[in-house]
């Protein structure tokens, strides 16, 4: 029973890093598609810092950079180009490759320069790490083992999930959109809305990843609520397409 617990505790804090992931590394940092408050804004680095380890910086660096070259020579993670397995499985290492290869960041993630924050604390990746551990070994009363399943569970999980987006997100599922990137509601459910990958290429500065009424985008009810509580707010409520995106005319 106790193990079964922990390894649902580890699928809840992973889903806090998914959360954290497309709403404030991808659809603020990366996209602007939302402008937080300055109070939101830190309590979303403090527990990115805390959940994951990632600088955004360097996140939003690569992620800017599959925009711009999305499946084409350049792009960090297409499966086109490396395969969907290596994406699917070996997506950390592409993405630390492109993050310090002392270009992409420097020239796609200019406005994120660090700021005293960063320098004493949010790049100091594994500190945050130690502390979001330390606070799970808090939480199960130094049990040990609880912990390394809570924090097993939440690395395979989210690394999966996120390879998933880059891998599945280009390789198959529904192309309603120009380009090769997919739509998929059961990756949307696991991922915060971010299955609906091909929607988002088309329409990078929408806060909503959802266009049409069976399209379900869990991060978007995160936005709205929090929009409701005014500590956010959206570029544009209704999706714009980016400049060269149409609707396939065979999709329904
Ligand atoms: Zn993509
Ligand atoms: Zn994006």
């Amino acid at each position: 029973m106790r193990p079964l617990i922990a390894v649902l505790v580890g699928l809840f804090t992973c889903q806090i890093a998914i959360f954290l992931t497309t709403v404030f590394l991808h659809r603020t940092l990366s996209h602007k598609a939302i402008t937080m408050s300055p109070g939101m804004r830190f309590v979303c680095r403090l527990l990115t810092w805390m959940s994951t380890g990632i600088r955004p910086r360097e996140w939003v660096g690569v992620h800017r950079r599959h925009h711009a070259y999305t499946d084409i020579q350049g792009d960090p993670h297409s499966p086109v180009l490396e395969g969907y397995w290596k994406v699917q499985l070996a997506n950390v290492a592409l993405y630390r490759r492109t993050a310090a290869d002392g270009v992409t960041v420097e020239r796609y993630a200019k406005d994120l320069a660090p700021d005293r924050w960063d320098k004493a604390l949010f790049d100091r990746s594994l500190v945050g790490l130690a502390l979001g551990i330390g606070l799970v070994f808090l939480v199960f009363w130094g049990n040990w083992e609880m912990t390394l399943i809570v924090i097993g569970v939440h690395t395979v999980s989210y690394l999966l999930l996120n390879s998933a987006v880059n891998a599945v997100g280009h390789a198959s599922g529904k192309r309603p959109y120009t380009g090769l990137a997919t739509n998929n509601q059961w990756l949307a459910w696991l991922t915060g809305g971010e299955g609906l990958h091909s929607n988002h290429h088309a329409a990078p500065t929408s806060a909503r990843l959802s266009f049409a009424t069976r399209e379900i985008d869990p991060g978007w009810w995160l936005i709205a609520l929090s929009r409701r509580l005014r500590w956010l707010e959206v570029r544009h409520t209704a999706p714009r397409l980016a400049r060269g995106a149409t609707r396939e005319p065979q999709a329904a």
